[in-house]
């Protein structure tokens, strides 16, 4: 390993955190306290400094989880209320009386705020605005200017931020890149009239850059799709390289901020990748940062210095623990994917100091930055480069504007480098910003509220993260979930190189395999001598996935023969037994899942992750009703009364008929068939016409989990006909259809008959279409909002029961809303599923697409067509069913485009006059399927959970994507009859409960109680 001047080879250890060091320990105690004495002559910073309010509030806060989570929220939606009236309610609902907390003044102001809010709303606003000052360092290129002048005289050097992270449209990600372009040039032209470098911006080499400007990658484009970096990449150097050509034209250094897990290795392939151009081999000077925080950070931090020697580019690296713990704890543990972040706070301490030790090792090509308000993790970093001799000009520490002043300060006197990253912009749309900085300042393991609050000592302050580690009791791993009958499948994570070259050669594989036969399996014969009927890929009908035999009547008559036959069996085989078999299925078809995931991609023309999605919701399925059937397999006590055994227990119905349709056409279909399955019915599948290849799969995996022949048959058919005719058969005594509202009637109709020979009185769980509504309140955060509704509308193009149809925006945002809304939807990428990037594909068939471009021309005859995708040329010439995405404005009610299910990638924006009307609305539709809120309002929220009525509502997210046991999924009115699919309640649709009462009182006396 390559050292820096002639200082010691390195000692740092393969895994594991640095061995501890006694003498380095003592060296690092007096260099923290030294450093605490000098930071003691200067005043605490920010919110901890000043008398008064603040500091009460804040003190308020750290004590009181509730209220601090109120009052972050409120600071959240204020830049989005644009009048007094909407101030004070909002305050009033986050904080009622509390609100005094803000300002002791607002005592006498909110009683009177309903007469007079601007008395209430003009101080709240000023006084968060002013708060939120601290730690923004102004608000366009002048303010800058005056900061950089003043950073220069105290010693400090300076990095910019520009706040705004989120862009949804090309034309924000082009605002943010002339704003980026005009900094470059304006603080370039200032620092010309004033040469003179400051303390901190001279290197070992001489004068450093004093421009250097810090870029967030995921403002540079909406186009960025983790799980496709190439494309991701290309959109992003679009705008990167403008900014690195002005950097080399001003001599600026261009930082990459490191954002979320799911962009960090995009963010990395970007940096090398743009960096390997021959214009920017040599220049501008650059840096990233990187997260200790983050497991794999050595690996990654290895390969950086491996490519800067590889290269001879140097670099600096911003070492961090990072600023996302929470979020990215909290969505890999809602995902079930491994916790990409240490689960304890000393372990990132302890990481950053090995790390440091790494960075200090390469410091002759990899320039440390040292990002830590720390006490502790800055004094080991002095030390560590002390013991090697390096030039304290050779690295840096950098700190946050408005945070840990006394810190600078002190460290600046100690002759060290310091770079304060001041974040420039407007105060409103930088809330997100300041909302960070208050929970960096208020987290209770964060070295500012410990030392700031006096909650821990000077000793402890500094105490080695490692000795932490090995004394202090091992908290919950964060990344484990509590231990639970049931674990929901984890979709694949797409981010990971490996996972998408695994979906390409399934993908592959497959294609080279398409085309076989798929008999139909009756009693567990295989008829194959039937009329065949091809499977085409929507997105290139001229591909032939697979072929399926076509049932006949008389199959069908076979089918519920050989289902009858083999009920009594599969009856009685125990539930643990058949729970088991669901298992194995499950096992089976994780195993099996890319390749499963490439012919759901192929023959449904669903994208990645969406096909994904559906093979472990089949899995989900699979898992939740085994375990569901355990619990009811056994007889439960319906009273506990002396003398007299008194139980319930379920019992199957008989033969059961799945018809499922192509949607979902491997996790409805499984769902549809599985749950009476295992309930102990025997089972015809029909699945869909359009997707019969899967369902030939799905059988293969059943019988080979160990489904007897008979209690499953496989029976592909044109639905008419025979669907017909199996619905009415007097031996079925179950249906579970998922599909259209005119079969779902049909069917409900047709098994109400009770021809004679019928045994039972059929069953029928009915789940139809949606015409799904999401409102978007005033207040709402669009840069959430805005995404969901995009994705929940035009995901898979429309094609999903749940799909958003109608969006139902109130009046007093709506132009804003519209405005940034259509701006943002043609990033949403159309193209064939069989690409990572994919979106949008096809629609499933050429009726579909036929159905779906007349309501569009319906639409454009009664609403404004707002916005049309362009498909591409290359979709069209390979004769794909594709459909642009539409949307229309200004739809009215009585409109057929806001009534009809539609099915397809046509969206129908509603205005709405207020709440009332909004839910009006979005109620006063023939369906009552899913549908959602976004709002920053309490009771706005509440409200919805009240009036709003569909089976399944969202509030604040996408109105798509239901997951087992989490989100039991079905509706009422004309979505179905109310069943809860992967719900508690789903598996008693296919059995008969039984009670049965003993008496147990023989001779007088019983035996004794369990
Ligand atoms: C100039 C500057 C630039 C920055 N740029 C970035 C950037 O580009 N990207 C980025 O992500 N961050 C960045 N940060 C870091 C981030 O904003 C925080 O400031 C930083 O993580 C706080 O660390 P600390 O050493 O100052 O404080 P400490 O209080 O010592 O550490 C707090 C940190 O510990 C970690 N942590 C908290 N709880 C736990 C736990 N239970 N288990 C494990 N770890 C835990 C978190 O990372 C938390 O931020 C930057 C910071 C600075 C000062």
């Amino acid at each position: 390993m390559a050292t820096s001047n002639g200082s010691p080879p390195s000692t740092l250890p393969e895994t594991g955190f640095l061995p501890v060091d006694p003498a380095l320990e003592a060296a690092v105690r007096a260099k923290g306290e030294k450093l605490f004495a000098l930071m003691a002559a200067h005043p605490a910073p920010g919110i901890f400094s000043k008398k008064g309010a603040y500091a009460r509030l804040m003190e308020w806060a750290m004590r009181d989880p509730a209220f601090k989570t109120q009052l972050f929220r409120f600071v959240d939606v204020l830049p989005a209320l644009d009048s007094s009236g909407e101030i004070v309610r909002h305050l009033q609902e986050y904080l009622g009386d509390q609100a005094v907390a803000l300002n002791p003044a607002l005592k006498t102001g909110l009683a009177a705020a309903s007469l007079a809010p601007a008395l209430v709303a003009g101080p709240v606003k000023a006084q968060v605005l002013d708060m939120a000052k601290q730690f923004v360092a102004g608000a366009g290129p002048d303010d800058l200017v005056k900061q950089l002048h003043l950073n220069t005289k105290a010693g400090r050097a300076t990095t910019i931020d520009l706040l705004g992270e989120t862009v949804v449209s090309e034309a924000e990600a082009d605002e943010f890149l002339r704003r980026n372009l005009e900094v470059l040039d304006t603080v370039a032209t200032a620092l010309r009239a004033s040469p003179e470098p400051g303390a901190s911006d001279v290197g070992p080499a001489g004068p450093l850059p004093r421009l250097n400007l810090s870029v967030k990658i995921s403002a540079l484009t909406p186009d960025v799709h983790p799980a496709d970096p190439e494309n991701s990449i290309l959109a992003l150097k679009q705008r990167l390289r403008p900014i690195l050509r002005r950097a080399i034209e001003v001599g600026a250094f261009i930082n990459f901020d490191m954002e979320s897990y799911k962009l960090k290795d995009l963010t990395l392939a970007l940096f090398r990748s743009i960096l390997e151009e021959d214009e920017f081999r040599a220049g501008p000077a650059i840096g990233i940062a990187l997260q200790a925080y983050l497991r794999d950070c050595e690996r990654d931090l290895r390969a950086l210095i491996a490519w800067a020697r590889e290269r001879r580019r140097p670099l600096t690296v911003r070492l961090v623990k990072g600023a996302y713990w929470d979020s990215e704890t909290i969505l890999a543990r809602q995902r079930g994917w491994p916790v990409p972040v240490w689960s304890r706070k000393p372990e990132s301490d302890a990481n950053f100091e090995k790390l440091t030790v790494l960075l200090l090792d390469n410091a002759d090509i990899v320039t440390p930055a040292f990002a830590s308000h720390n006490v502790r993790s800055c004094a080991h970093a002095i030390v560590q480069a002390e013991r090697r001799g390096i030039d304290p000009r050779a690295y840096e520490f950098q700190a946050l504007y408005g945070m840990a002043d006394e810190l600078k300060a002190a460290l600046l006197q100690g002759g060290h480098r310091v770079r304060e990253y001041c974040a420039v912009g407007q105060l409103l749309p930088g809330m997100a910003y300041f909302v960070r900085r208050l929970l960096e300042n208020t987290s209770n393991e964060g070295f500012l509220r410990q030392k700031n609050t006096g909650e821990a000592t000077t000793e402890q302050l500094l105490q080695n993260p490692v000795e932490l580690l090995a004394t202090g009791k091992r908290a919950a791993d964060a990344g484990q979930a509590a231990p639970a009958a049931f674990r929901n499948a984890a979709n694949t994570d797409y981010t990971l190189a490996a996972a998408r070259e695994q979906q390409r050669a399934a993908l592959e594989a497959l294609g080279a395999r398409l085309g076989r036969k798929h008999p139909l399996i009756i009693g567990g014969r295989k008829i194959a001598d039937r009329e065949y009927v091809p499977s085409v890929n929507p997105a290139r009908p001229a591909q032939i996935v697979g072929h399926w035999a076509k049932a006949t009547v008389a199959d069908a008559e076979a089918a519920v023969a050989a289902a009858r036959a083999a009920f009594p069996a599969w009856r009685a085989t125990p539930a643990a037994a058949r729970a088991t078999i669901l298992e194995r299925a499950a096992d089976l078809l994780e195993t099996r899942r890319m390749e499963v995931n490439a012919l759901i991609i192929l023959e449904a023309g669903k994208p990645w992750m969406e096909a994904d999605a559906d093979t472990s919701e089949a899995i989900d399925f699979c898992r939740f009703y085994a375990a569901e059937m355990r619990r009811l397999g056994s007889p439960e006590i319906t009273q506990r009364t002396p003398g007299e055994y008194c139980t319930q227990l379920w019992t199957p119905r008989g033969v059961a008929v799945a018809i499922a349709p192509w949607n979902f056409p491997l996790a409805i279909l499984t769902g549809l068939t599985v749950a009476p399955l295992v309930a102990g019915n025997a089972v015809i599948m029909k699945p869909a016409r359009q997707t019969s290849v899967i369902g030939a799969f799905l059988a293969d995996v059943l019988f080979e989990a160990g489904v007897p022949p008979g209690a499953l048959n496989y029976l592909p058919c044109f639905g008419g006909e025979i669907g017909n005719h199996l619905v009415a058969h007097p031996q079925v005594d179950a249906i579970a259809f998922t599909g259209s509202r005119a079969v779902g009637c049909r069917i409900w109709e047709l098994a109400g008959r009770t021809p004679p020979g019928q045994a039972n009185l059929k069953k029928v769980v009915c789940e139809m279409g949606g015409k799904n509504a999401l409102i978007i309140d005033n207040d709402a955060d669009l840069d959430e909002a805005i995404p969901a509704a995009l994705y929940s509308a035009f995901g898979y193009s429309g094609q999903k029961c749940s799909a958003l149809s109608r969006l139902v925006v109130l009046a007093g945002g709506y132009d804003r809303f519209l405005e940034r809304f259509l701006s943002a939807c043609p990033s949403v990428p159309v193209g064939d599923p069989a690409l990572a990037g994919t979106i949008v594909g096809p629609v499933i068939d050429g009726d579909a697409q036929k159905k779906i471009l007349g309501y569009i021309e319906q639409g454009k005859k009664e609403a404004r067509l707002a916005w049309q995708a362009k498909l591409p040329p290359e979709l069209a010439a390979g004769g794909g069913y594709f459909v642009p995405p539409t949307v229309f404005a200004d739809v009215r009610p009585e409109h057929v485009i806001a009534r009809e299910e539609i099915f397809g990638p046509v969206l129908a924006v509603m205005k709405a006059r207020d709440l009332d009307e909004a839910f009006a609305l979005a109620n006063g539709a023939d369906y009552a399927l899913t549908g959602g809120l976004f709002s920053r309002s309490p009771s706005a929220l509440e409200r919805a959970q009240r009036d709003f009525l569909v089976g399944n509502l969202y509030l604040n997210r996408g109105i798509t994507g239901a997951v087992v046991e989490r989100h039991p999924f079905g509706g009422f009115k004309m979505s179905g009859g109310g069943t809860k699919a992967g719900g508690r309640e789903y598996l008693q649709n296919f059995m008969f409960p039984r009670a049965i009462a003993e008496n147990t009182l023989r001779r007088g006396f019983t035996p004794p109680e369990e």
